[in-house]
């Protein structure tokens, strides 16, 4: 079997068609569903994009992988010592190479994360360009399509594609905005009034903080995002901007479909969409970002095509509404091909949902975040639990639970009403985080050994702080001061927590990279 993996960055579930999106921004992901399975309920266990493409090529939870941020000793992958894979624990193109698999990326997400480890999925490795951030699919789209024709005859390998529209900044043409606007209305949540609410929640990728990085800094990109979100219209403009981009990528991955029909391959081609996170637009106060443990963030879409079993399933067979996580991948994909699954691998395969068979959905799914705050959550059919352990410079709530079917934009927190639904989730919480690191051979859960450091490389908190109070936010500079003191009695010892993580001169650069109006020294 041929096996393409298409990774979208930040392709959120809902805002495809395949998802129900009443703006038919994926009519070519909408075609290949139609003889595919679609998954519901499928989770990145660890975001944003390092923490989940080491767990779903690690096969292993962030927690054990070491891997739960994009920073430091958060993003320190537990590489074991030898001159082969692990026998318990290969890398999922390790396992796939150990099956006969020919196994090739065209990504450059090793590069832009430090992420080598990922590299050693693959015996081929190509970036489409010399870009470090913002490749255009257009761009990976002519270094893929010229390897799957060059490869077309061949049998048995697994490509593995990373595109990055849906990522900010949109930089797709204005007119793919252009087209997105009219394909329906933008969503009508949030409105009016949550939007000027949202003026209190503060923090990187808030309402009026949209483009704070090192400083304050005005849209890149001003035809598809907004200064800020301070009305409707602001809103409506990043909608249009981001669904224009999934639109730009959607036709993009038509080309690559489109490739596959005329080599002759279509139907001897299992092709897999998912994304390693989504997007946050409103949720929780955070607009075009993926920096929590939340619902829009977590959840990613899944759409797999394999042929000679998609495409034979009865309707009623092509939704499957268990609650997965993206670990299961890796031993579903060596289930489907027949290659063993590796003991270490914390995943369990859904290959049957793929052949049309029942499949029992697990109870719970703990889901993890580590690059702008450090939150865990909980999510069971219906709710979701999410407890946060660092806010970043983020007005993250310490703990909250949402009844997701009911709320699905989080706005209404039921702790205070429900104690035994808060007790019941921080139990299985619990549960979870034991059931991986409290027992003999484990290691120490990464988002714990580096609290005293944080989730520092995207936003410096001490010079939030500063920023709040130069912008008359007096009162929320205060608020975020006094959870950044949450521990009793924490001091800052000088082994574990210099006053500066960041090296000299690294302001300065990122401040002159994204053009920040008033960088600070
Ligand atoms: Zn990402």
């Amino acid at each position: 079997m041929r096996v393409i993996y298409v990774d979208v960055d930040t392709l959120r579930a809902d805002h495809t068609t395949a998802y129900g999106y009443h703006r038919d921004t994926t009519p070519n992901l909408a075609a290949l569903a139609e003889k595919s399975v679609v998954f519901e309920r499928y989770y990145c266990s660890d975001s944003p994009c390092l923490p989940s493409r080491t767990a779903l090529t690690s096969g292993q939870f962030g927690i054990t992988n070491g891997v739960i941020g994009h920073f430091g000793e958060a993003a320190r992958f537990r590489l074991d010592s030898g001159h082969g894979p692990h026998p318990q624990r290969p890398l999922l193109g390790q396992r796939l190479q150990q099956g006969g698999y020919y196994t090739a990326a065209v990504s450059m997400f090793a590069e832009r994360h430090r992420a080598y480890h990922f590299l050693g999925n693959f015996r081929e490795s190509i970036r489409a360009t010399d870009q470090l951030n913002d490749e255009q699919a257009g761009e990976v789209n002519a270094v893929a399509l010229d390897w799957i024709r060059r490869h077309a005859g061949e049998d048995d390998w697994y490509l593995h594609l990373t595109y990055w529209d849906p990522h900010t900044p949109y930089l797709a043409p204005t007119e793919y905005a252009e087209r997105a606007a009219a394909l329906g209305p933008a969503p009508a949540w949030p409105d009016q009034a949550t939007i000027e609410a949202h003026a209190e929640v503060y923090g990187p990728r808030s309402a009026l903080d949209l483009h704070y990085f090192v400083g304050p800094r005005d849209s890149s990109t001003p035809d598809t995002m907004p200064d800020a979100i301070r009305d409707r219209a602001d809103f409506e403009k990043l909608i249009n901007g981001f669904d224009g981009a999934i639109l730009y990528w959607d036709e993009h991955f038509g080309h690559l479909l489109r490739t596959l029909e005329e080599l002759g391959i279509a139907d001897q081609t299992a092709i897999i969409v998912s994304a390693d996170h989504g997007e946050a637009f409103g949720e929780n106060g955070q607009y075009a970002e993926h920096g929590l443990a939340s619902e829009p963030i977590q959840r990613v879409p899944l759409v797999v095509y394999w042929p000679g079993l998609t495409d034979r399933l009865p309707e009623a067979a092509r939704r499957d509404n268990s609650l997965l996580y993206h670990i299961d991948l890796a031993p579903t994909i060596c289930d489907l091909l027949d290659i063993p699954v590796p003991e270490g691998w914390q995943g369990t395969s859904f290959a049957d949902a793929i052949r049309g068979e029942e499949i029992a959905s697990r109870e719970y799914l703990v889901l993890g975040h580590g690059a702008h705050s450090y939150q865990r959550a909980v999510r069971t059919r219906d709710h979701l639990y999410i407890r946060t352990f660092h806010p970043g410079a983020f007005r993250a709530e310490w703990e909250q639970c949402f009844d997701v079917t009911n709320d699905p934009h989080l706005t209404h927190d039921l702790l205070p009403e429900s104690p035994e639904l808060g007790a019941r989730m921080r139990s299985l919480l619990a549960e979870w985080t034991w059931t991986y690191t409290g027992g003999p051979g484990a290691l120490p859960d990464p988002m714990m050994t580096t609290l005293h450091i944080g989730p520092t490389y995207y936003n410096d908190p001490a010079r939030y702080v500063a920023h709040l109070r130069a912008t008359g936010r007096e009162h929320l500079a205060d608020d975020l001061e006094a959870r950044l003191r949450a521990v009793p009695g924490a001091t800052r010892v000088s082994w574990h927590a210099p006053d500066d993580p960041w090296p000299p001169g690294r302001h300065a650069a990122l401040a002159r990279r994204f053009t920040v109006k008033e960088p600070h020294t």
